[in-house]
C-alpha cells in the first residue's frame, strides 16, 4: 500500500494515479496539533486495515495531481542517518568508511523535514557549498529496543525517497544538515509488503535532468536490517521514525533555480526545485 499525507494532513491511500481518503478510517483528525496522524495510523496499521479497505471500497478517489502531498512524517519521535555509507561513496570520500567503521548514525533536526511539493530553500550564505545526498528513508513500525537481526525486518514499516542536503563544512554536522527544508521525504511510504525484496532496488537522482546518482540497495554498507540493528542498540525505535540510508556517490552542489529528482524503484519519485531562501534579518 501507499499512504501519503496530503491537503492540511489527510492520510490518503494512493492507487494509480488516483488518491483515496481514509483519514476517518485511521480516526485521525486532519487539523489535529501536533500532527501525528500519520504516526498513529503506521502505530495501529496491522487493527486499521481492515477498515481501511472498507473506505476504498467505498471511495471513488481523487486525481493524485489535483492534490498537495505533504511530508508523510512531520513530527516523527526521531530522524536518524548513516553517513558514507554506500561503497563508492565511501571511496568518493576519502575511504572513510562511515557508518560501517566508527561513526555509526548521527541526527537531522526533525524541523528539515518537508514534502514533495516544497522546495530546497537554500540558506544565503555566501561562499558556501550545499550538497544533496540521495537517500533511502526506512520508516520503522512497530517500537523496538535492542533489534535482533533476524527480526529488523518485522519492525520496518515502509520506505520512501529521501534527500538529505548538507552544507559542506566543519560547523557541527546536525547544523549543517537542519536548516528547514532540508529533508524532503516522499511522496508516500510504500508499505515494506508491496516493496517486496529490496536488494535489487536502485536509487536514481538527477539535477536539471542530468542523473548525478544511481546505487543498488545491496550496496549499502550498513545494510537495512543492520541499520535498524545499529540505531536500536542505542536508542528505543518508535512508530515513524526515520532513518535515512547513506547516500552513495555522485554528490554535488545544487544552487537556486535548480530542479532535483529523486527515484527508487517500487518506491516512489518525486521533483523538487530549489529555491535561495531569504536572508536572515536579525
Ligand atoms: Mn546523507
Amino acid at each position: 500500500m501507499k499512504i501519503a499525507r496530503f491537503d492540511g494532513g489527510r492520510i490518503g491511500v494512493v492507487i494509480g494515479d488516483r488518491i483515496h481518503d481514509v483519514s476517518d478510517a485511521c480516526g485521525v483528525d486532519p487539523a489535529e496539533w501536533p500532527p501525528m496522524g500519520m504516526i498513529t495510523t503506521i502505530a495501529a496499521f496491522d487493527e486499521l486495515v481492515p477498515g481501511i479497505e472498507r473506505a476504498l471500497g467505498l471511495s471513488v478517489g481523487q486525481p493524485l495531481s489535483g492534490v498537495t502531498l505533504e511530508t508523510p512524517i512531520p513530527w516523527p519521535h526521531k530522524l536518524l542517518a548513516l553517513p558514507n555509507n554506500f561503497r563508492a561513496h565511501t571511496a568518493e570520500m576519502g575511504g572513510d568508511p562511515g557508518a560501517a567503521g566508527s561513526e555509526g548514525f548521527f541526527m537531522k533536526s526533525n524541523g528539515a523535514l518537508s514534502g514533495p511539493a516544497e522546495a530546497i530553500a537554500i540558506p544565503d550564505r555566501p561562499g558556501r557549498n550545499f550538497h544533496y545526498e540521495c537517500e533511502l528513508a526506512i520508516i520503522i513500525g512497530k517500537s523496538g529496543h535492542k533489534i535482533a537481526l533476524e527480526e529488523a525486518r518485522d519492525y520496518i514499516f515502509g520506505y520512501a525517497c529521501l534527500i538529505d542536503v548538507t552544507m559542506r563544512g566543519k560547523e557541527e554536522r546536525v547544523m549543517r544538515k537542519s536548516f528547514d527544508t532540508f529533508c524532503p521525504v516522499g511522496p508516500w511510504i510504500t508499505t515494506a509488503d508491496e516493496v517486496g525484496p529490496t536488494d535489487d532496488i536502485v536509487l536514481r537522482l538527477w539535477v536539471n535532468d542530468k542523473l548525478k546518482q544511481e546505487a543498488p540497495v545491496n550496496d549499502m554498507v550498513v545494510g537495512i536490517s543492520e541499520a535498524v540493528v545499529l540505531c536500536s542498540s542505542v536508542t528505543t525505535l518508535q512508530p515513524g521514525d526515520i532513518i535515512a540510508s547513506g547516500t552513495m556517490s555522485g554528490v554535488g552542489p545544487i544552487i537556486p533555480g535548480d530542479l532535483v529528482r529523486i527515484a527508487i524503484e517500487k518506491v516512489g519519485e518525486m521533483t523538487i526545485p530549489v529555491v535561495a531562501d531569504a536572508p536572515v534579518t536579525a
